[in-house]
């Protein structure tokens, strides 16, 4: 074997699970562009939705803290923490942690013998006894039916957006109703678009409206973990992601839902305050009509706008990672897109290992977030 481990992907929790296995002297190599969904897929103008406590990036030494971060560069910045600058500290942890990552894309990864064969899009090989997949939710945006397949000039989702610039002046529908979407609404007012936000929940829910919950001492302890996921009392049940797994599916299915349900940050109301939201609707089609595109709605209204942004988020399919090979994955063990994951969060494939959104079906809400990078590279440890 060339390694003891391959990891494939850069984001937090490749970079943090790469740390931990260092640290314990396990032979790692990690592959991926350092931050790159960040930095390429989020909008310029975006501050995180998780609060301070819940945005370290966990290192096996908690040396390499956003506070840490802020004192060795100087950085200057509080919470809300800026999209920027949370790139720049995972840049600044893969230097400090990780100096070896190499940044080629990982092309293939299949079963060789009692390892696996990972192949790089730089054409070299690399023979690894385990495979970590860390590749985040890039491969999993979704959107509904009725906007599948439109012209990217006129329909994109979310996740295509780095900079909303582009649509200064222009007449924008905004689909979905959580931060995703409200902070593309936000960012595009202020470039001066005609934006709507048009999305099927009857009403927007606000994160932070029960702020006087956190200042109860030893009670908010009880109710809120530091993971800052769900809201009070399953925030504690969420921070226990190996008791949230023997939980019967019928239980887990809706606390996950109530702990991720779409949601914006308090802090951003008044900025949306002349934003038009079109609540409990639905669009039921979609033409494009030139350079325009004309919205059907479920009350029977009509838009023609510039542009449709589709914020309805992400689904886990591990069927969309082109580089498992077929041979492999046909073998995964999976429900409903998600592997199926036991103890160091290893799947139905032994030594093949996947942390973020696809381990969340298996361990809990916790693991679609910064926060979840604590258990989750402790968890990986126990595979070892
Ligand atoms: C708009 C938005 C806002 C969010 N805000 C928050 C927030 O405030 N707080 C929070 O906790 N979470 C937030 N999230 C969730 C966030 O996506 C996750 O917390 C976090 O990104 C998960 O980290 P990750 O390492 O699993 O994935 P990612 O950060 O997506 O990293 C995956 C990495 O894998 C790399 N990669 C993919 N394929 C390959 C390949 N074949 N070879 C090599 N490398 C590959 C990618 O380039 C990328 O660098 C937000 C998500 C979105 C969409």
């Amino acid at each position: 074997m060339d390694v003891d481990v391959a990891i494939v992907g850069a984001g937090p929790f490749g970079l943090s699970s790469a740390a931990y296995l260092k640290n314990k002297g396990i032979g790692v190599r990690i592959f991926g562009d350092a931050m790159s969904f960040w930095r390429d897929h989020m909008p310029a103008g975006m501050y995180l939705r998780s609060n301070w406590a819940a945005s370290h990036i966990s290192d096996p030494g908690s040396k390499l803290t956003l506070d840490h971060f802020k004192a060795d560069t100087g950085a200057r910045f509080e919470q809300p923490i800026p999209l920027q600058q949370f790139v720049e500290y995972g840049q600044w942890y893969q230097r400090k942690a990780l100096p070896d990552l190499q940044s080629s894309q990982v092309k293939n990864v299949e079963k060789n013998g009692s390892g696996f064969k990972v192949s790089l899009d730089d054409g070299s090989l690399l023979k690894a006894r385990r495979v970590i997949v860390a590749t985040g939710i890039a491969h999993f945006p979704w959107m509904p039916r009725e906007f599948e397949g439109k012209p990217k000039t006129h329909v994109t989702h979310s996740s295509d957006h780095s900079d909303l610039s582009r649509f200064r002046g222009k007449e924008v529908v905004v689909v979905g109703s959580g931060q995703s979407a409200l902070d593309a609404a936000r960012i595009l007012k202020s470039f001066e678009a005609e934006v709507e936000v048009i999305g099927r929940q009857k009403e927007i829910r606000w994160v932070g409206q029960n702020a006087w919950l956190h200042r109860l001492g030893p009670v908010s302890w009880c109710l809120y973990s530091n993971f800052d996921v769900g809201p009070a009392g399953l925030s504690r049940l969420v921070g226990f992601p190996n008791l949230f797994r023997l939980l019967p599916r019928r239980l887990q299915n809706p606390l996950s839902h109530r702990a991720i349900r779409p949601a914006g940050t308090g802090w951003q109301k008044p900025y949306l305050a002349a934003v038009p939201m079109t609540l409990d609707r639905l669009v039921t089609s979609v033409e494009i009509q030139g350079d325009k595109v004309r919205l059907k709605l479920s009350d029977f209204t009509e838009r023609i706008v510039d542009h449709v942004i589709v914020a309805t988020g992400y689904r886990a399919d591990v069927s969309r990672y082109s580089f498992l090979d077929p041979s492999m994955a046909r073998t995964l063990r999976t429900s409903g897109g998600n592997p199926v994951l036991a103890r160091g969060l290893e799947s139905s494939v032994p030594g093949l290992h996947f942390v973020g959104k696809p381990a969340a079906w298996s361990f809990g809400p916790l693991l679609n977030f910064i926060s979840g990078t604590h258990f989750a590279s402790a968890e990986l440890l126990k595979a070892f």
